[in-house]
């Protein structure tokens, strides 16, 4: 070991690794990364199979800036500019980071390694130029003058967001296998990309591709740029060299790149090569282009393989973004995204045509490193599902619903009405205040009404702030009584305008129905179906419809927040404004009791699973447990027996307890949450946890597996095969790990009802899937038939040692949805 410079390390070291700045342990010690982010690094180092030893390790400055903030030294705004700071690329330091710099590049060129991996964004925007680490990490990149370059986050990151670890560790893992040689082993591809195409072009690749499938399967990558609601290009490859881009919006061209007649052929063209039997159409989010494509082209590709449901068959939790899943599987990976999504009057549109090439062998690269790697982790059978839902939930999308204008229209009307009620009383109590502004809402309450401010919990993200969100309004009710009439009122407010403007007045298609667009591989980042292979709803590609999962009804948390403030909220039947189609019956089915079913499966417990299937009222059985009394005979606990009011009247208190109890309980809720959720205190919790965990000691040994299986695996799987494999830290996983297995089951059980109905009663249109229930419509004229063989159907059995199968329920209407 020597020292050179600052940096420290092996002088004949292939790979030097570059950080930021000393922290306070390297101040002491004068040398790089030997505090707690240097201690994470070894570790990581070694699992991905290089010895720190082997390494020489630097930093872009190597002392100690203020606060361990880099930020000291570099200006971010104008208003930091001393006459001290000076220019290094493209922003103004302190001489301290441009002293540094030419420290570090004499470093690099004494060392010469084989490779340099930045840590974190100030080195690497120093050595390249490139802003913004969590973008540009896993990029391979060539910098004038210095060896070959990879970018990866700062182990500091890592041990502020855990979840950030695998990312680190792929890069690095990627680092062991570049540092032996000054080349890169993946080299950096050589596209040839087809931009400016004649009609001669693409008729000859066309019919050469058609040619092609003539004889055999051939996997093309689909991938489109829209603008304004047209296709701008449409890009095709066919290997991860090659691509054949065709534009059909051009600003040379005001008209468009072809005549119509030609726009026309090439259409057909596609249309052939597209939907070809033997074609296989690989895409990255493929929903969104099939949605453009059918609308613009009256086809639909025929599709095999979306990269980004497959990433979300192989990990739930991780984002699913191209540029992102990239960033892990492409040979040769850099951050392209940048370069043309959205495309601006000023950028060439060569560029956006390079950059749509660049999409589609992008989604070739990771799809073929996806596949193999999918039937390695035992997940092909699970993927190969996911992939399968792709063209029914495309076809509910393009089928949309019908929606009664006339019971549209009144539905707004009755909300509207509702809102300027309670508008009204509050501009009488209070005089005029817009409930919308934040900040006239928090001089009402916190500096009129004299209210002590609520404040926002502090997370890792952000620090506490006073909020005069719906809690605060629920707190401040709740500490004045007085003022509760208020608060409510202005719940309320938000309440009806929420569902009015979402439901009654959401965005519909041009011709009258509701289309959104639902999501298979829902966006971690985005929080949007993330976890549990339930789908997401969105807006669709056009802007029309929303976000369905939280329509209200009696059940839904808007209707019991209304409820538990104790308004007098009327919840409107939204759900009647979606109306069958002429001849058709509208259907709405629903799983019973579902997450439950799967957690007394899972623990394996005879009592509930007795109380389950006969109809005794579960939350009474509990509340007797609970309370440490012994329960009556089981049969006298059905809703239909003579004695049931009787045994339910005295516990009516107890029953409501034991339903939040027990369901927090099972989802691994401790005392002081508990308590806090039910009002009672944190002995009363403990004591009710003994007494239900000593008469359900399967709940609690099902608890104890999960926690195992995380320990050991890092996983856990659901009966179906599902796995979420957790990157946070486990014991702050375990509660969301319990709830995953019965959601993520039951999502995958509806989703095998709607494909089993898909696959053999084609007479039946699934449009919705809400939650646990599935709803469409089906010809009238089979009323007298059909709902039984769904029902049958849909008696699809979970893989317990004893099969689980929860019963479903259907309700049909000639009138509505809501009407079902
Ligand atoms: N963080 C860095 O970037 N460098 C060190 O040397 C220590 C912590």
């Amino acid at each position: 070991m020597s020292t050179l410079g600052s940096g420290n390390g092996n002088p004949q070291a292939r790979i030097m690794l570059v950080g930021e700045a000393w922290g306070e342990e390297e101040a002491r010690q004068q040398r790089p990364f030997v505090g707690a982010s240097g201690l994470e690094l070894n570790r990581i180092l070694q699992s991905a199979g290089i010895a720190r030893s082997e390494c020489w390790v630097t930093n872009l400055v190597n002392a100690r800036p203020k606060g361990n903030d880099m930020g000291e030294w570099i200006a971010a705004r104008k208003k930091d500019l001393t006459p001290d700071h000076v220019r290094l690329r493209d922003r103004w330091v302190l001489p301290i980071v441009y002293d540094g710099h030419e420290a570090l590049l004499r470093e690099i060129d004494l060392v010469k390694p084989n490779l340099i991996v930045t840590l974190g964004n100030y080195p690497l925007w120093a050595l390249t130029g490139a802003w913004g680490v969590l973008k540009w990490r896993g990029s391979y990149l060539d910098a004038e003058g210095l060896p070959k370059l990879i970018s990866t986050i700062h182990p500091a990151a890592v041990l502020r967001e855990w979840s950030l670890r695998p990312l680190l560790m792929a890069d690095l893992k990627r680092a062991n296998r570049e540092r032996h040689r000054p080349a890169w082993v993946d080299p950096k591809p050589q596209w040839e990309f087809k931009l400016r195409p004649t009609f001669v072009e693409v008729e000859a690749t066309l019919h050469s591709l058609m040619h092609e499938l003539d004889k055999r399967e051939v996997w093309l990558d689909l991938d489109l740029e829209t603008r304004a609601g047209h296709i701008a290009c449409c890009g095709l490859s066919w290997s991860t060299l090659h691509a054949l881009v065709i534009p059909l919006m051009c600003v040379e061209r005001e008209e468009g790149y072809w005549t119509s007649e030609e726009e026309a052929q090439i259409v057909g063209m596609l249309q052939a090569v597209l939907t070809h039997e033997r074609v296989r159409i690989r895409w990255q989010n493929g929903l969104y282009d099939a949605q453009y494509i059918h609308r613009h082209w009256g086809f639909l590709p025929r599709h095999a393989q979306d990269t980004m449901i497959a990433q979300h068959s192989a990990f739930v939790s991780m984002p699913k973004s191209l540029g992102f899943i990239s960033s892990l599987y492409s040979p040769h990976p850099f951050w392209w995204k940048d370069e043309g999504k959205t495309w601006s009057k000023n950028q060439s549109e060569d560029q956006l045509w390079h950059y749509n090439g660049q999409d589609c062998v992008r989604t070739r690269e990771c799809g073929e490193a996806l596949t193999p790697m999918l039937a390695k982790m035992g997940l092909a059978e699970v993927d190969a599902f996911q992939q399968r839902l792709f063209t029914p939930v495309l076809q509910a999308m393009l089928w949309g619903v019908r929606v009664d204008p006339e019971r549209r229209r009144s539905l707004a009307d009755g909300l509207t009405t509702a809102i300027n009620e309670r508008e009204r009383f509050v501009r009488d109590l209070v005089g005029e205040v817009n409930l919308r502004s934040t900040k006239q809402m928090q001089a009402l309450f916190y500096h009129d009404l004299g209210q002590r401010p609520v404040m926002t919990r502090a997370t890792k993200k952000a620090p506490a702030r006073v909020t005069m969100n719906d809690e605060a309004l629920t707190t401040i009710g709740q500490r004045e009584p007085l003022l509760r009439p208020l608060t409510n009122a202005i719940a309320d407010i938000r309440t009806l305008t929420k569902w009015r403007d979402d439901f009654a007045l959401m965005r519909l298609d041009t011709d009258g129905r509701m289309r959104c667009s639902f999501n298979i591989a829902g966006n971690a980042e985005a929080g949007s179906a993330p976890y549990t292979y339930r789908l997401s709803s969105s807006a669709n590609a056009f802007g029309t419809g929303g976000n369905l999962q939280t329509i209200p009804s009696d059940k839904s948390r808007s209707a019991g927040k209304a409820a538990a403030r104790g308004t007098d909220i009327v919840i409107p039947n939204l759900r009647s404004m979606f109306v069958p189609d002429p001849g058709m019956l509208f259907f709405d089915t629903d799983l019973d009791r579902a997450d439950l079913q799967v957690v007394v499966a899972e623990a394996d417990d005879k009592d509930l699973r007795y109380v389950l299937d006969n109809g005794v009222d579960i939350h009474l059985f509990n509340a007797f447990v609970v309370s440490g009394k012994e329960p009556p005979p089981l049969d006298e606990l059905v809703e239909t027996h003579p004695r049931y009011a009787d045994h339910r009247s005295p516990m009516k208190y107890a029953r409501e307890f034991a339903k939040q109890f027990c369901h927090g309980t099972n989802y691994g809720g401790k005392g002081r949450t508990l308590a806090a959720a039910t009002g009672r205190t944190a002995a009363e919790i403990e004591r009710a946890q003994r007494l239900w965990f000593g008469a359900h000691p399967g709940i609690l040994r099902w608890h104890k597996r999960v926690q195992a299986e995380l320990e050991r695996y890092q996983e856990v799987r659901n009966k179906f095969g599902y796995r979420w494999h957790v990157f946070d830290r486990i014991d702050a996983a375990f509660t969301a790990a319990l709830a995953w297995i019965p959601q993520s089951t039951v999502g995958c059980l509806i989703n095998r009802i709607w494909l089993k109905w898909w696959d053999e009663l084609p007479e039946v249109q699934v449009l919705l899937q809400v939650h646990d229930s599935l709803a469409g419509q089906f010809p009238a004229a089979l009323a007298d038939t059909l709902p039984a063989k769904m029902l049958a159907m849909g008696r699809i059995a979970i893989p317990y040692p004893t099969p689980l199968i929860i019963p479903l329920g259907i309700g049909t209407s000639a009138t509505s949805w809501g009407d079902c």
